[in-house]
């Protein structure tokens, strides 16, 4: 197989960055999706082993933390769950890079109160699993209730969302607030209890829907980055060894999607279980994503309109290339290893 070398992965990783620094730095997007930009140059900046690599991540996501402090860091009045999730997500983030505020988190702790699990999460992990009821945001723009199957204000037929993208966004959601100190509807456990439901994992169709498979990689993907603290930890594949064989089983179908995206979270997820960048499984997914950057250093679709979509499958491109500072083997939450190894007996 093609090697690769070590400059051409740090020169591919550096256009990387320079491409979402880039588009942080427009107005409209750093409005759209400040929150995202300054969790993924913290996460960089955290748990890349390349010293230089953690140095420019932390200074561009320092001076984007300042502007978003001075400039979205307040709750409005009228600010909804879904608001206030992400300024938590924003907030945590500027935190780790040492931007604080802690009269913000104060004023999130205290509104977020008023919303429920449903608000935030669109279940209630403490007595119901992932549903499979929740309609996707309509073509109109409406956000309909859980139940409905056409659309309260323009009539349409609805699609529901993957019970996995629930799970998904719920894990994440509740795990960013713990960890920040603001409760988002639900514990991280109550959201992780579901996880022997949610096994086993669908396997690619290979004719029609494939959003139930497409939505499972994301959340394994999220269970892994949510027990490893964002790639911080190594995890025992005997912790959760339905997770690592779906995704050893799955790599090269990223692959063949072309999808660098998937790949890029089936890479780190795939090195957290120890699977090291000499194996062949590995080596495929680095050289692929290698040779799919885009001119301007980012990954995916360069057409795409929502500039989420491009900055976020660079960022993970990014994160399938890198390497990482691992901090031992261990759980982000410790107490949680009894329950992962009842279920995985
Ligand atoms: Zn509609």
């Amino acid at each position: 197989m093609r090697q690769f070398t070590a400059s051409q992965r740090d020169s591919a990783i550096r256009r990387g960055l320079a491409f979402i620094y880039n588009t942080a730095c427009e107005p409209a997007n750093f409005y759209s999706y400040g929150s995202a930009y300054l969790c993924c140059f913290y996460c960089i900046s955290a748990t890349s082993r390349d010293s230089e690599l953690r140095r420019v991540a932390r200074a561009m996501g320092r001076e984007r933390a300042r502007l978003w402090r001075r400039e979205y860091g307040e709750v409005s009045r009228n600010a909804e769950a879904e608001d206030v999730a992400d300024l938590v997500f924003g907030s945590d983030a500027a935190d780790r890079m040492g931007v604080r505020d802690d009269v913000l988190k104060k004023r999130l702790q205290r509104i977020a109160a008023r919303f429920s699990s449903r608000d935030f999460l669109f279940f209630d992990p403490s007595t119901e699993p992932p549903p499979k009821d929740m309609p996707m945001e309509c073509g109109c723009g409406e956000h309909n209730p859980r139940g409905r199957k056409i659309c309260q204000r323009c009539r349409t037929s609805l699609t529901m969302m993957s019970a996995y993208e629930v799970w998904s966004s719920a894990l994440t959601t509740s795990y960013t607030g713990q960890q920040y100190g603001v409760r988002l509807g639900a514990s991280y456990t109550d959201v992780l209890n579901w996880l022997p439901v949610m096994r086993p994992y669908p396997n690619p169709p290979k004719h029609g829907d494939s959003s139930d498979f497409y939505w499972a990689i994301y959340a394994v993907t999220h269970v892994v980055y949510t027990l490893n603290d964002y790639s911080a930890y190594k995890l025992s594949p005997s912790w959760l060894p339905d997770e690592y064989a779906f995704l050893k089983r799955n790599l090269t179908e990223a692959i063949k999607m072309a999808d660098p995206e998937a790949l890029g979270e089936f890479l780190d997820s795939l090195k957290s279980f120890g699977l090291v960048e000499s194996h062949p499984l590995i080596r495929k997914g680095m050289n692929y994503l290698l040779s799919s950057q885009n001119g301007d250093g980012s990954w995916g679709d360069a057409d795409a309109e929502d500039i989420y979509e491009r900055f976020h499958s660079t960022w993970t491109g990014i994160d399938g290339l890198r390497e990482y500072s691992w901090r031992g083997e261990r759980l982000s939450f410790q107490r949680l290893k009894p329950l992962l190894g009842g279920w995985a007996r």
